[in-house]
């Protein structure tokens, strides 16, 4: 997990990089994260509590834990990595509530099927532990332990099926294990999830028989509930 160089990344350019070089390293940061919003194109729609997913609830990651983007303009989004928690669901969400974690995914599924979203799609969550893989991609924690195969409900593969569908029909991402791939794929991770009982044909197989997903442009629907 994680992002160590949570860089400023091209963003610099896009702007000229003139605040950049003014003052401290915090005092740049923070004019830079005004200035991205003048940056045409990064105006989306961004209102609190809205999802990609309809049938997630949300709830926020710290935002030091994710970087504001504006997928699919800025990076194509491509890949989804699958993680398993290590933990419970609670935890996780506790965890990418916590601004020390330093990584997070976009969504997080419970054994029950029941998904939270915390980051939206179009930003950048530090979840793959690599720079050019978290801009491609979006991540989907799974609450449970690699080594517990019953933690892996059935309801937990429909439910992140239908997930995984709905987000490879939104930015035309192949469904296949080139495009869906585990933590462990991500190049030069050492992390092992989601482990060898995660059974992938299974769940390619649910993907693509997912039935297909309410339209709405990838911009979100209104929350149904706020979690703290
Ligand atoms: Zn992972």
């Amino acid at each position: 997990m994680g992002e160590k160089k949570r860089g400023i990344g091209r963003r610099a350019v896009l702007i000229g990089g003139g605040a950049a070089v003014v003052g401290g390293a915090v005092l740049a940061r923070d004019e830079l994260r005004r200035a991205w919003y003048r940056v045409p194109g990064v105006e989306k729609d961004r209102v609190a509590g809205r999802l990609d997913h309809p049938g997630a609830v949300w709830t926020a990651a710290s935002p030091a834990n994710w970087r504001l983007a504006d997928r699919p303009a800025d990076f194509t989004i491509d890949r989804v990595v699958i993680h398993v928690v290590q933990g419970s669901f609670p935890t996780a969400l506790k965890v990418f509530k916590d601004p020390g974690h330093g990584a997070a995914t976009h969504y997080v599924v419970r054994k029950d099927g029941h998904i939270a979203q915390m980051i939206r799609e179009l930003d950048v969550a530090f979840h793959a532990g690599d720079r050019a893989m978290n801009e491609r991609s979006i991540g989907i924690e799974h609450e449970g332990f690699v080594d517990r195969p019953q933690d892996f409900t059935d309801a937990m593969y429909a439910s992140s099926a239908r997930l995984t569908a709905g987000i490879c029909a939104r930015y035309g991402i192949p469904v296949d294990r080139e495009h869906i791939i585990g933590h462990v794929e991500v190049e030069g991770t050492d992390h092992t999830d989601p482990g060898p009982h995660w059974d992938w044909d299974r769940y390619i197989r649910l993907v693509r028989s997912a039935p297909a997903p309410t339209k709405n442009g990838g911009n979100g629907e209104t929350a149904r509930t706020t979690a703290s």
